[in-house]
């Protein structure tokens, strides 16, 4: 695994192999993910000949910057970057009034084959390393100068389908001595494996998982994403309970509303009924048109009386501002267009 990827405890052997004192551990883990340095040269109190031999033996995972895009709205920003191998993953920032949020990819491209996202049309081309969804936050740091405080797992990819790098990743990011962002603070959105979110529960994490349900009934569920074939509402939903059971945290569901396919009256109603026994947050988000597929937005007023037919019902609900619309802020956007060009 290369050094980026590796806990404090795990670099600790590497350090001694090298004949270093057990100390420089813990400096050049600091470096890494503290200090966010991005190469051995930078690390000034480790001793040079130490500093080459690492250079030799565990190469830096290092992404460029292929493009930043700002959004005249609202100061978004997304970026383009290239991995070690070329591929090409997207990341965003956000500016709130409670602090700065980073979304991030966690594959390249998607295996889960959702009709309205961009993200999967050209399939699933790889994993991303710990080091690597890692590394599209520090990226972003030293290129803003600024603190981030909410990491969202909502880019590129299926997260849980990517299991132990993913797990990894959350470890590194939370951890003393590297960002040490609060756990409460990372959101993981999946689609919904049901034994990866059961297993997810396991791990007594405090992080919110976000579920993506789009649709309150099978069929319509399954029009809109293949993943619906394998797990049932029934069994998704339960996977959500025990998750929320054994984290003591609130679950959010996320709903694109698209027009004419899952926005009507009998829609918001069904929702109701499937999430009332839940202790639970719903994300109403317009859904964003890709050219690739005919799906619309639902008109603001349809939006509107969805979300009031919630909260009727005392059921959480907020509508997703639209951030970034102007700069291709939808999953895979930005990347696909790339890639064409
Ligand atoms: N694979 C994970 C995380 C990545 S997608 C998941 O499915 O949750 C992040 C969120 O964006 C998901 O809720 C997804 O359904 C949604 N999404 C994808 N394309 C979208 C689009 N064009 N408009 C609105 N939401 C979209």
């Amino acid at each position: 695994m290369d050094i980026k990827s590796m806990t404090l405890e795990e670099v600790k052997p590497l350090v001694e192999e090298l004949g270093e004192k057990s100390f420089r551990a813990a400096q050049l883990y600091q470096w890494l993910h503290e200090k966010l340095a991005e190469s051995y040269e930078e690390m000034l109190n480790l001793p040079i000949d130490f500093r080459r031999r690492l250079g030799e033996l565990k190469p830096l995972v290092k992404l460029r910057t292929v493009q930043v895009q700002e959004s005249a709205q609202d100061g978004t920003r997304k970026y383009l970057f290239e991995l070690p191998d070329g591929n090409l993953v997207e990341s965003v920032w956000m500016k709130y009034h409670h602090g700065n949020s980073i979304c991030i990819s966690s594959q390249v491209g998607c295996r889960m084959g959702c009709r309205f996202c961009a993200s999967t049309l050209d399939g699933l081309e790889r994993n991303l390393l710990p080091s690597e969804m890692l590394e599209q936050i520090y990226c972003i740091v030293r290129h803003t100068g600024e603190r981030v405080s909410n990491i969202v797992v909502m880019g590129t990819g299926e997260p849980l389908d990517n299991y132990e790098h993913l797990l990894r990743f959350i470890r590194l990011i939370t951890v003393r001595g590297g960002l040490n962002i609060s756990q409460r603070n990372i959101t993981v959105s999946t689609c919904g494996l049901v034994p990866q979110i059961k297993r997810l529960a396991q791990e007594k994490l405090q992080i919110t998982l976000a579920l993506s349900l789009h649709a309150p009934f099978d069929e319509k569920r399954r029009e809109l994403m293949p993943i619906a074939n394998r797990y049932s509402l029934t069994e998704v939903i339960e996977a959500c309970r025990y998750y929320a059971e054994q984290t003591g945290r609130r679950v959010t569901f996320e709903y694109a509303l698209v027009a004419g396919v899952n926005d009507s009256k009998e829609d918001a109603a069904a929702l109701e009924r499937l999430l009332k026994p839940l202790n639970c947050h719903v994300n109403l988000i317009p859904v964003n048109p890709i050219k690739e597929r005919e799906y619309r937005q639902s008109a603001r007023t349809h939006i509107e009386a969805f979300k009031k037919h919630l909260e009727k019902n005392k059921i959480n609900v907020t509508i997703r501002r639209e951030m970034g619309r102007d700069i291709d802020g939808a999953c895979g956007q930005l990347r696909r267009r790339h890639i064409k060009n």
